[in-house]
């Protein structure tokens, strides 16, 4: 297969023997990020009546947009942080395929180097698709690997990189953390800090706390499994303007309603048993406005962790005890921060739309957004400046928001000396904390897409799904999955889901 090509493989899913749900089908859908909304288009384009109840004031999630306002009086949406759309995100590229059908906002960057002190740099450009080639060619361009490391490196924990499979590598590895894992490694610390602790940091989890299992499964989908290559697509104008006008616009001419700006409060059964062939009664959606909807036969809960924990408890009859226990227990990681920096002047030409960067103790990636965003492009263009954003991930809770942002900005300094003498023309800083944990024994508990509950399905970055996937993928195709499940009460025609290989090139065929 050769470099960015498609190499997806179909999911089996069961058949379905119908077009369209029964007349008069409804569903709400709990949260308006990238999996509710995937949910509330298969739904909605299958006939189903759809309701998206969002609890922010515009749709998104964690790829929600807001207007700031420069001190020169110019408006620019500002959103939750630079996003990488890698291109064997194959359901999220399905999902864009609604409105943007050849998917030509999406503009592929050249590289995504990982920039060190001392002007270490580590490239994925043009390495080969296939697994053990990617792997062989990575470590043999970079300058932090000798051969003669090769001598000290664990072989046998090595070669799980390249025996994932979604049972096995969970049953053998769920229990350790991805830290002891890679101390196993015993790779040269430098060469580790280059290619293993970005990509780590990467999943907004602490390496101490993550489980060894979920990070072999991302070594897996974003390396081994991933003939499309490491370098990644990004979209060419802010989030509202590429993604959320077009999606409300779409699913608005499906009939798709919008409650924005209110949240679900509890979930219980409905008053009225609905004549649309569906056995259990519908479900009364409660909201926090006082409003409800009754009758609803299907119900995906798109929220977050700590979304779907709170209506969770205030529903009592949701579900069983092992479930409500499950949901009860998932756990969000540590805060990450997002600082974007106008700046009075530009950075250098050559420096690269996205950097990740190792070796810094909060700092874990530089994007120059003019150089592939239009919106920042414009703003550049007339002020003469340039437009900056600053990640660290996992940030511990005992590190101060000052400490942050000056070990931040040092680390800016250090890598763009030009940056050292800008004038910060404006700013705005977030530390928040809503991504997901996978801690280590975290999977046999984590839940699925289907719920004890009839008509009730759950999606999400943080559910269980049958295949490897993560971050904006999973939510996607958790989407999907959702609308799948429960239209099979109809037996109406699921969406094609798509994976990369599920299994490893080593991993034992069952
Ligand atoms: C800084 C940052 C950078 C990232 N970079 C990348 C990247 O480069 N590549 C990548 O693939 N992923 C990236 N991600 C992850 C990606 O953003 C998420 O995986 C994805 O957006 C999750 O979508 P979701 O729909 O599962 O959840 P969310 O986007 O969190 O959506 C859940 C929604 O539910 C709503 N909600 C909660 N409770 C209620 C309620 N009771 N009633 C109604 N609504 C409710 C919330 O307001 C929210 O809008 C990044 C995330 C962050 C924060």
């Amino acid at each position: 297969m050769t470099r960015g090509s498609d190499g997806r493989r179909p999911f089996a899913q069961r058949p379905g023997g119908r077009e369209r749900a029964p007349e008069g089908a409804t569903a709400v859908v709990v949260g308006g990020g990238l999996a509710g909304i995937a949910a509330a288009c298969v739904l909605a384009e299958r006939g189903v009546g759809v309701t998206v109840v969002e609890r922010e004031a515009s749709l998104g999630g964690r790829l929600r947009t807001w207007t700031e306002r420069l001190p020169d009086g110019t408006e620019l949406r500002m959103e939750r942080g630079f996003h990488a759309f890698f291109r064997q995100y194959y359901n999220l590229r399905e999902l864009l395929r609604r409105v943007d059908p050849d998917l030509g906002r999406l503009t592929r960057l050249r590289d995504y180097p990982v920039l060190a002190p001392g002007g270490a740099v580590q490239s994925f450009e043009a390495l080969p698709s296939r697994p053990p080639w990617n792997i062989i060619s990575l470590v043999r361009r970079a300058d932090t690997f000798r051969y003669r490391d090769l001598l000290r490196v664990n072989g046998l924990a090595a070669l799980e990189m390249l025996k994932f499979d979604p049972e096995g590598t969970y049953l053998r590895h769920d229990g350790t953390t991805a830290r002891e894992y890679l101390d196993s490694l015993r790779f040269p610390p430098a060469a580790r800090r280059m290619m293993f602790d970005v990509f780590s940091h990467s999943f907004f989890n602490p390496e101490e706390e993550m489980s060894a299992a979920d990070l072999l499964m991302m070594f897996h989908f974003y390396f081994m499994a991933n003939p499309e290559g490491l370098v990644f697509d990004v979209l060419d104008d802010e989030f509202e303007t590429s993604l959320w006008t077009p999606f409300r616009a779409y699913l608005e001419g499906l009939g798709v309603r919008f409650r924005l700006g209110t949240q679900i409060t509890a979930i219980e059964a409905g008053s009225a048993r609905r004549d649309t062939g569906a056995e259990p009664a519908g479900w009364r959606v409660r909201c926090a406005d006082a409003a409800e909807v009754d009758g609803a036969d299907l119900v995906v809960l798109a929220a977050n962790v700590p979304g779907l924990q709170r209506i969770v408890a205030s529903s009592p009859d949701l579900g069983d005890p092992a479930w409500r226990r499950d949901v009860a227990g998932l756990e969000l990681t540590l805060p990450f921060a997002v600082w974007r920096l106008w700046l009075d002047r530009p950075v250098r030409p050559d420096r690269p739309p996205f950097a990740g960067t190792a070796g810094y103790p909060f700092l874990d990636n530089i994007s120059v957004y003019e150089t592939f965003e239009d919106e920042s492009r414009r703003w550049a263009d007339s002020a003469g400046g340039s437009v900056v954003e600053l990640h660290a991930y996992a940030v511990p809770e005992e590190v101060g928001e000052a400490e942050l942002r000056a070990s931040m900005l040092e680390g800016l300094h250090d890598l763009y000396p030009e940056t050292r003498d800008a004038r910060v023309v404006h700013e705005t800083f977030r530390l928040d904390r809503d991504c997901p944990a996978f801690p280590p024994g975290g999977d046999a508990h984590r839940p699925g897409i289907g719920t004890p509950a009839e008509g009730v399905a759950l999606a999400g970055d943080f559910v269980r799904l049958p295949f490897p996937t993560a971050l904006m993928e999973r939510a996607a195709a958790s989407g999907f999955l959702a609308a799948n499940h429960l239209l099979g009460r109809w037996d109406v025609r699921p969406e094609p889901i798509w994976s990369v290989p599920r299994l490893g090139p080593l991993a034992r065929r069952r």
